[in-house]
């Protein structure tokens, strides 16, 4: 049941509400997922619960290697405090393997190794498809500063060095991933911190071994069940429990 708080946002897989202090709100993870700019769309039971352990799990992660992020504390099996942040609209993208988008463009073979990671940025804008768009767009539209624009990188490139190698040593290959950035301010001065989500939703998984896709192009491209993919996740990362055949069996708390 939804609790009785202020809705400030509610976006395709997540809702926002008025936190308990100011400055902070509260993150509940929905079961919906959408894919192709909101054209295929259905619930899928226990992702939302799933999504806020795992997004748990990263940004907790991030914090202890130095990286700022907007996650305070997990609530309950749906919620998260979290920083209140101006978002950044864009949406940062990582690539180390070529998948999706940048397979099709450019014409390579999914999977094929790129000479080193690549940073990208799509405008947050849904009724446009979130078109990719160059720093140049990005400084003249007043989006980001050149310095902003310094800073974001560094963190992606940081994140990405951090999820490669946690996603690595359970046997997962992290072929690209999105995150979203937030800004706080400090005075006169602003600090740009880790925000939205890290999960199995803006990422691709693929297992190192059988190539098998453990993200949301499992929904995507129908190729099975999204829960029981983002469990085999959780259950390799020690989110779930090693034996659980599904979330439905207590979390590790
Ligand atoms: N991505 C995302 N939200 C978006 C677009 C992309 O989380 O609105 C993630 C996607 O899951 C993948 C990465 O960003 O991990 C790169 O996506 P790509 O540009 O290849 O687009 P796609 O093929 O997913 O449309």
């Amino acid at each position: 049941m939804a609790p009785r708080r202020k809705k400030i946002y509610e976006g395709k897989a997540k809702i926002l509400y008025e936190g308990p202090e100011p400055g902070t709100l509260v993150q509940y993870f929905k079961d919906d997922a959408t894919a192709f700019n909101a054209q295929k769309k259905a619930t899928i039971e226990g992702k939302g619960v799933l999504n806020n352990r795992l997004s748990e799990f990263f940004m907790t992660g991030l914090a202890n290697i130095g990286v700022p992020t907007h996650f305070i504390r997990r609530l309950n099996m749906r919620e998260q405090l979290i920083r209140q942040v101006e978002i950044v609209p864009l949406e940062v993208i990582v690539r180390n393997f070529a998948a999706g988008s940048i397979a099709k463009r450019l014409g390579l073979e999914e999977g094929t190794p790129l000479p080193r990671p690549i940073v990208e940025y799509s405008y947050k804008n849904d009724a446009l498809g979130d078109p990719m768009v160059s720093e140049e767009y990005i400084i003249a539209f007043g989006w980001a500063n050149q310095q902003d624009l310094d800073d974001i990188v560094a963190l992606a490139l940081r994140v990405n060095d951090f999820l490669s190698g946690v996603f690595y040593g359970v046997g997962i290959k992290l072929i690209d991933f999105k995150i979203e950035i937030g800004r706080i301010w400090d005075g006169d001065f602003t600090r740009l911190i880790v925000a939205d989500e890290i999960s199995p939703d803006s990422c691709r998984l693929w297992d190192v071994k059988t190539g098998q896709k453990l993200d949301k192009d499992v929904f995507r491209r129908d190729l099975g069940s999204l829960t029981d993919a983002y469990s085999e996740v959780a259950r390799r990362l020690g989110v779930l429990p090693a034996n659980a055949t599904n979330i439905k069996p207590t979390l590790i708390n």
